[in-house]
C-alpha cells in the first residue's frame, strides 16, 4: 500500500462489495487511476455472503424487467471471459414457489428470449412431488461465482486501503478522504450509513443466511425454489440459500440465531429434494441493499439542504425538473441492487465508466435521486 505524500487519484471508490470492485476494475481496465476503500477489507459486506447466483429475474415486463434482462445477458458474458476461473456454468432449473409466482414464471416463459427446454428426467427423478407439479422453467445456461473470489480478483492490481470513512469534505475541486484525493467520488456503501445527509435514497437491508454444505447427493443443476440449491466452484461443496429476513438488523447489536437460520434454510431445501448425509461447512451472512421501487441506483447525488434552499416551495409540491436540482459535485452513487448485485455489477460498472470516461449521461430512472422530489414535500 503506498504511504507518504499521495497524488490525487482519479477516482475513489467507498466500498469494496461487488459494486466497489467492479466499479474499480472497469474504471482502472479504462485507464483510471482508482483507489478502493473498504472499512472491514474486500467482501467483507453482502457480497462476501452472497450465492452469487447469474440467474435472470422472473418479473413480469416493465422498466424493471428490460434492465434486469439486459444486466443478466452482460453478466453471463462478463463471468465467463473475465473471470472464468471463478465461474460454474451449469443449467439452471427455476421453480415457482407459489402460486403467486408460478404465473410470473408461465408468462416470462411465454416471452423471454433465453434458451431454455424441458427439465431432463435424471433431474425430474430428484425433485420432491411439489417441485415436480409447480411451474418452472429450465434454462439451458445459468451461472454462479465464487462471490469473495472475483471481489478481489476485481481488485487486483488497485490501490486498496482498509479504513472505515467517517467524514466525506469537498475542496478546491478535489474530494478529500482521510489522506487521499481525487476528482471524482463513487460511494458503494451498501446497506450501511450513508456518511451523507441523503435520508431521502430509498434503501432498506435485507438479511440474509446461506450454508455450504457436503451431501452425498450429486445436484447437477443450479436449483432456484424457496432457496436455492447448487454446486459451487469448489468441488463437491454444495451451496444453499439464502434466506430474506427483513427484520433483523446487524446494527442493533442483537445476536442473530445462527441454529435457526439453518434449521430454516435446510427445511426449505427439503422442499424441492431429499438431500443425504448433510454435513454443514460454512455459514455466510450479509445484508443486502434494496431500493424502495426494486431498480438499482446509479447516479449523482442531490445536495438536499442547497437544493431546498434554491427551491423552498419544493416542500409544498412544486415541480421542478430534476436538472436544476444542486448536486454534490462528481460523486455517484452505485447501490440498491437487492438479490442481485452479481448479476446487476457488470451491467452498472461498465456504465459507470462510460460516465466517467466519455461524459456519457446516465439512465435518470436509476439516479438515487428519484426519491428527493416525494421526500422533500413529505418533509
Ligand atoms: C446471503 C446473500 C445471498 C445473496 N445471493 C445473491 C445471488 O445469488 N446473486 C446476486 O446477484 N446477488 C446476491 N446477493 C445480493 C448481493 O450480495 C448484493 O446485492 C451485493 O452484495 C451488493 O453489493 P454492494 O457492493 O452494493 O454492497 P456490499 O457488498 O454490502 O458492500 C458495501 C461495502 O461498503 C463498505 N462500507 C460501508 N460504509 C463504509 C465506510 N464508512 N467506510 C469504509 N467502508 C464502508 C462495507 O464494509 C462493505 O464491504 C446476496 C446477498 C446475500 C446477503
Amino acid at each position: 500500500m503506498p504511504t507518504s505524500k499521495i497524488s490525487p487519484y482519479d477516482v475513489i471508490i467507498i466500498g469494496a462489495g461487488i459494486n466497489g470492485c467492479c466499479s474499480a476494475y472497469s474504471l482502472a481496465q479504462a485507464g483510471l487511476n482508482v483507489a478502493l476503500i473498504d472499512q472491514g477489507g474486500i467482501a467483507s459486506g453482502g457480497s462476501g455472503a452472497a450465492g452469487a447466483f447469474i440467474s435472470p429475474k422472473i418479473s413480469k415486463a416493465g422498466e424493471l424487467k428490460e434492465i434486469m434482462s439486459e444486466a443478466h445477458v452482460e453478466a453471463l458474458a462478463f463471468y465467463t471471459s473475465h473471470f472464468p476461473q471463478f465461474t460454474l456454468v451449469k443449467p439452471l432449473l427455476h421453480i415457482a414457489n407459489s402460486p403467486k409466482e408460478g404465473e410470473k414464471v408461465e408468462s416470462f416463459k411465454r416471452e423471454s428470449h433465453l434458451k431454455h427446454s424441458n427439465i431432463p428426467h435424471k433431474i425430474q427423478t430428484l425433485l420432491s412431488d411439489e417441485a415436480l407439479h409447480s411451474a418452472s422453467i429450465y434454462f439451458d445456461m445459468g451461472a454462479v461465482v465464487d462471490a469473495q473470489g472475483v471481489c478481489h480478483a476485481m481488485a487486483e492490481g488497485v490501490d486498496f486501503y482498509p479504513m472505515r470513512v467517517e467524514q466525506l469534505t469537498h475542496a478546491d475541486g478535489l474530494w478529500e478522504v482521510g489522506k487521499l484525493r481525487s476528482k471524482h467520488l463513487v460511494l458503494a456503501i451498501g446497506a450501511y450509513p450513508k456518511l451523507l445527509p441523503i435520508d431521502y435514497v430509498g434503501l432498506r437491508g435485507i438479511w440474509g443466511h446461506r450454508i455450504d454444505i457436503e451431501t452425498s447427493t450429486h445436484i447437477p443443476c443450479i436449483l432456484h425454489h424457496h432457496v436455492s440449491i447448487s454446486p459451487t466452484t469448489k468441488e463437491g461443496i454444495v451451496a444453499i440459500g439464502a434466506t430474506h429476513d427483513v427484520h433483523y438488523s446487524p446494527f442493533l447489536l442483537e445476536p442473530y440465531d445462527v441454529e435457526q437460520g439453518r434449521a430454516l434454510l435446510l427445511e426449505k431445501a427439503s422442499k424441492t429434494l431429499k438431500l443425504n448425509n448433510i454435513n454443514i461447512l460454512n455459514d455466510y451472512m450479509g445484508l443486502r441493499s434494496g431500493s424502495n421501487d426494486y431498480l438499482p441506483m446509479l447516479g449523482n447525488l442531490v445536495d438536499a439542504e442547497a437544493t431546498l434552499e434554491k427551491f423552498p416551495h419544493l416542500r409544498h409540491g412544486e415541480k421542478i425538473n430534476p436538472r436544476e436540482f444542486v448536486y454534490y459535485p462528481n460523486l455517484t452513487m452505485v447501490n440498491g441492487s437487492g438479490g442481485y448485485g452479481f448479476v446487476l455489477a457488470p451491467y452498472l460498472s461498465k456504465r459507470l465508466q462510460e460516465h466517467l470516461t466519455t461524459d456519457s449521461s446516465l439512465n435518470p430512472l436509476l439516479s438515487p435521486s428519484r426519491f428527493f422530489q416525494r421526500w422533500a414535500k413529505r418533509k
